[in-house]
């Protein structure tokens, strides 16, 4: 009885136990056995080895996501910082702002009370002008009224002595005695007497 030998196919015959020409094991269960083990050996450490890396990579992974967690938490800190550095910095500018449009206001109300302060003496000052207007005009028509009057009066006395020239020459050329009675009458208005004596 021949049969092939399992390692090299070579025929040997039933009864040897091994090859005699390669020396493997004709048994099917030793044949592959050893390499059967070594199998399960490389399969348990590659599945040990696979294991182990990936709890590696999920430790990694998950040291990544808190690292990166972390990050983004100092980065919000860092922008939460800066917004309110931002607003303390609105707020200090819309103070300043305040404070600006208070000084205005102020200015403002100190002019328009200087201003008023001006309308009320110019405005007084007015008044007295047209009160000295109304007294100077007053005045005026009184010395028109006046100029009038003395105009009148001086007419009437350039007639009166008119009349009194005419009735002293006439009487000067009846009599003379009478004349030296005459001129204290004429002498009442010495200057317009004069004035009309030269004049004449
Ligand atoms: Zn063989």
């Amino acid at each position: 009885m021949q049969k092939k030998c399992i390692g090299c196919k070579r025929e040997i015959s039933w009864g040897n136990s091994s090859c005699p020409f390669c020396g493997a094991a004709q048994s099917r269960l030793r044949h592959y056995g050893s390499s059967l083990a070594l199998a399960i050996i490389v399969l348990a450490a590659l599945g040990w080895v696979s294991h182990k890396s990936f709890q590696s990579l999920l430790e990694q992974s998950k040291q990544q996501l808190l690292e990166n967690n972390q990050q983004q938490v100092t980065a919000a800190n860092e922008r939460i910082q800066a917004l309110v550095n931002q607003i303390a910095e609105l707020e200090s500018q819309l103070k300043s702002a305040q404070q600006n449009n208070q000084q205005l206001k102020e200015n403002q109300s100190a002019k328009s009370d200087e201003r008023q302060s001006e309308i009320q003496t110019l405005k007084s000052q007015l008044a007295s002008a047209q009160k000295e207007t109304e007294k100077q005009e007053g005045r005026a028509s009184w010395l028109g009224r006046e100029n009038n009057r003395l105009k009148s009066e001086l007419n009437s006395l350039k007639s009166e002595l008119a009349a009194l020239k005419t009735s002293n020459e006439s009487q000067s050329s009846n009599s003379q005695s009478l004349l030296p009675a005459d001129p204290p009458t004429v002498e009442t208005t010495p200057e317009s007497s004069d004035d009309e004596t030269n004049n004449r």
